[in-house]
């Protein structure tokens, strides 16, 4: 706020409009009151002095109402001089005291003692405690000093270098009211602030309030917005693979890969945002289950390794013997995804050579234990600077990124945020044309050797054509999808549009299995679920039910087990995970295995 005064500014409105701190303008009022109070003694003093002959007190007083005048221009032509105006207030205060003790009055008179508490306020209210604790101090000491060592002590005597009466009596009632004012304008002004101060502290909670509520609003649309498109989307994947199991010319084949290729992109970038929503607004945590980290890391190289072969690169695994056989508590679904970015990012940023993943032991106790993992490639590497930049969200090592390689400059903020979930942090390093190296450590609990059943052998097959299977889905795509994934298996399954529907028809017919919907309108899954684990038929109350669902996270995973659901499938669907889980609803329900020959 630029304020500027006229050069014989006499107001002192004016000058308070030019300061907005309400404490400082305070202390502009109260150096004011000071300077025309003294001005006013000094005009009462004046002739008593001049009368009474008394020609130290007259130069005296001629002196200090010079120096008052000065300092009230001073004061009056810019707010920046109060506080220099303030201290020489003080140390004329100073002055008067060791004056008056030891030059004009000789002694402690009243006068004295308000001109020291005078210094005190001014002390603690114009400049910092510091400076106020010595000004005390220095105002103090010349009246301890003649308290101690004056001959007699004469608290209110008037003195013959003293001003005669009456004028000294209206300069002490002038000081009371000087003190009073000052404390009233203090007092005044520290009220107003505490006021101000909280209306400005509402105003900031309004505005955190609104914040708030445009970050969640934001997250909602993003949240919604990705599940509204995964719907039509998995629908685009689950078609384009279903054509791809069927009869199709070359050039169609090609047609159909490029679809399937794009929607897939599309599909993890969207999972991509999602992801990132959710850790903006802390709704991620981790799962934590037994998981075989050999073959979990070698699934995951097996199904990048088409994608390195078709750019003829050689993809390297080694895998610390040690973790053979060995169980870890983890979250597999998130290992999963930052691997998957690590060494997606190495096979798209490398032209020729090779990239590598490697799990090494760091360390090994009782029951935990540390693993450093390492991706590496001969790509095209980052320097030092872009090194700095590629964990923000959004950002890309150059512009030319996207134009070469595309992507969203996402997947390195999700892992470094993902990591921060497991206690670790990735470290890169590389140098341009020279490869690069991403490596992380974690440490992981142990939980056994590895139990699960052996893989039936792949000659065998389950027969899921009898299954009686219920689906219950209010999106027609999505049903088609299932009926024709299902009638591979030569299945016919039921179909049911929402939860209502659902019970009647559970209530009315034998089922094996229900693929129910989570999202559906009019009853949705989970009270259907919870209906139906309520009925009084314990075999229809103990119905597997499969929940079809978008995105699996920690929150909906528990919800669908606290519902009484026994698993989930993800869309888009994947045809050998549908079969897996019937398969093993299907050996449970009915003795159904049969060898395939051949
Ligand atoms: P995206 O791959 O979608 O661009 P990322 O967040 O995964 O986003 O990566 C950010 C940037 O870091 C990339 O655009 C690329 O410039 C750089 N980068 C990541 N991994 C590598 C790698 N292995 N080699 C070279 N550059 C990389």
């Amino acid at each position: 706020m630029k304020h500027t005064l006229p050069i014989f500014n006499w107001s002192l409105r004016r000058l308070l409009d030019a300061e907005p701190d309400s404490l400082k303008k305070a202390r502009i009022s109260i150096i004011f009151t000071i300077l025309i109070f003294s001005l006013i003694k000094g005009a009462v003093a004046l002739p008593g002095a001049f009368y009474a002959g008394q020609d130290l007190q007259l130069f005296r007083i001629i002196l200090l109402l010079g120096i008052f005048s000065v300092l009230l221009k001073f004061l009056l032509a810019h707010r920046k001089y109060a506080a220099n105006i303030g201290m020489i207030l003080i140390w004329v205060g100073l002055f008067l005291t060791w004056s008056n003790a030891f030059v004009t009055a000789q002694t402690i008179n009243i006068a004295t003692i308000q001109v020291v508490v005078m210094i005190i306020l001014s002390s603690f209210y114009l400049v910092n405690w510091r400076w106020a604790l010595i000004y005390s101090f220095l105002g103090i000491l010349p009246v301890s000093i003649l308290l101690i060592v004056g001959e007699e002590v004469r608290l209110v005597k008037i003195d013959p270098n003293q001003l005669a009466s009456p004028f000294y009596e209206i300069v002490v009632v002038l000081n009371f009211l000087t003190i009073v004012i000052a404390h009233f304008l203090y007092y005044q002004a520290l009220n107003r602030s505490v006021s101000e101060k909280e209306a400005l502290n509402l105003q900031l909670q309004q505005a955190v309030k609104e914040a708030n509520m445009a970050v969640q609003s934001k997250a909602d649309f993003l949240s919604t917005m990705s599940h509204e498109l995964r719907t039509p989307l998995n629908s685009v994947i689950g078609m384009t693979q279903l054509l791809l199991n069927s009869p199709y010319t070359e050039e169609q084949s090609e047609n159909l890969k490029i679809v399937n290729f794009s929607a897939m992109n599309l599909h993890m970038l969207i999972n991509d945002i999602l992801d990132f929503n959710k850790m903006e607004s802390d709704k991620l945590s981790l799962e934590a289950i037994p998981v075989d980290l050999y073959r979990l890391v070698n699934n995951i190289c097996l199904g990048m390794r088409f994608q390195a072969e078709e750019k003829g690169l050689e993809l390297n695994v080694t895998i610390d013997e040690r973790l053979k056989d060995q169980q870890v508590i983890t979250d597999p679904t998130r290992l999963t995804q930052i691997i998957h970015n690590l060494l997606g990012n190495a096979i798209k940023f490398t032209h020729s050579g090779s990239v590598s993943i490697a799990l090494d032991v760091l360390e090994a106790v009782d029951d935990s234990i540390t693993i450093n993992f390492s991706i590496t490639d001969t790509g095209i590497g980052i320097n030092i600077e872009q090194q700095a930049l590629i964990f923000e969200a959004f950002m890309q090592a150059s512009s030319s990124t996207t134009r070469n390689f595309g992507g969203t400059g996402l997947g390195l903020a999700i892992v470094k945020r993902l990591l921060g979930l497991f206690g670790s942090d990735v470290q890169v390093k590389s140098s341009e044309g020279q490869g690069s190296e991403f490596y992380f450590d974690i440490s992981f609990s142990l939980s056994g050797p590895d139990k699960e059943v052996p893989e039936t052998d792949s000659k065998m097959q389950y027969d899921i054509s009898s299954l009686r299977v219920l689906v219950v889905e209010d999106n027609p795509i999505n049903s088609l999808l299932l009926k024709k994934i299902l009638s591979n298996w030569n299945n016919l399954p039921v179909f049911t549009l929402n939860g209502y529907e659902a019970i009647e028809e559970v209530e009315r017919n034998e089922y094996d299995v229900i693929l129910m919907d989570i999202h559906m309108p009019l009853l949705d899954g989970y009270a259907t679920a919870r209906i139906i684990r309520e009925m009084t038929d314990v075999s229809k109350a103990s119905i597997p039910i499969i929940a079809l669902t978008a995105s699996v996270s920690n929150d909906l995973y528990n919800k669908i087990k606290s519902v009484g659901m026994n698993d989930y499938i993800n869309k888009p669907f994947n045809s050998d995970d549908l079969y897996r889980k019937l398969k093993n609803i299907g050996s449970r329900t009915h003795d159904v295995l049969v060898e395939i020959p051949g």
